[in-house]
């Protein structure tokens, strides 16, 4: 993934995929776990990207650990 993370809002619990709402990481084909948060990204042709995404992706994806980091750090 290019484009860099701006914000995650994490749900309070966790929502099943339907019609209107995927995994935009995995995309609906190859991902049916429920979604878990909102996330803006960044990239250079779009300020502001709106994702919902598995906790799978939350927890693997590594600039997720440095987009808390960043967060952490600062508060
Ligand atoms: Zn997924």
């Amino acid at each position: 993934m290019k484009s860099d993370i701006v914000e995650i809002e994490r749900w309070k619990r966790p929502v099943p995929q339907g019609d209107d709402t995927l995994c935009s990481a995995h995309g609906k084909t190859s991902c049916s776990r429920d979604l878990v948060a909102d996330v803006y990204l960044k990239d250079d042709g779009s300020p502001r990207i709106h994702w919902t995404v598995c906790r799978r992706w939350l927890d693997n994806e590594p600039k997720v650990a440095e987009h808390d980091t960043r967060n952490n750090s600062r508060s």
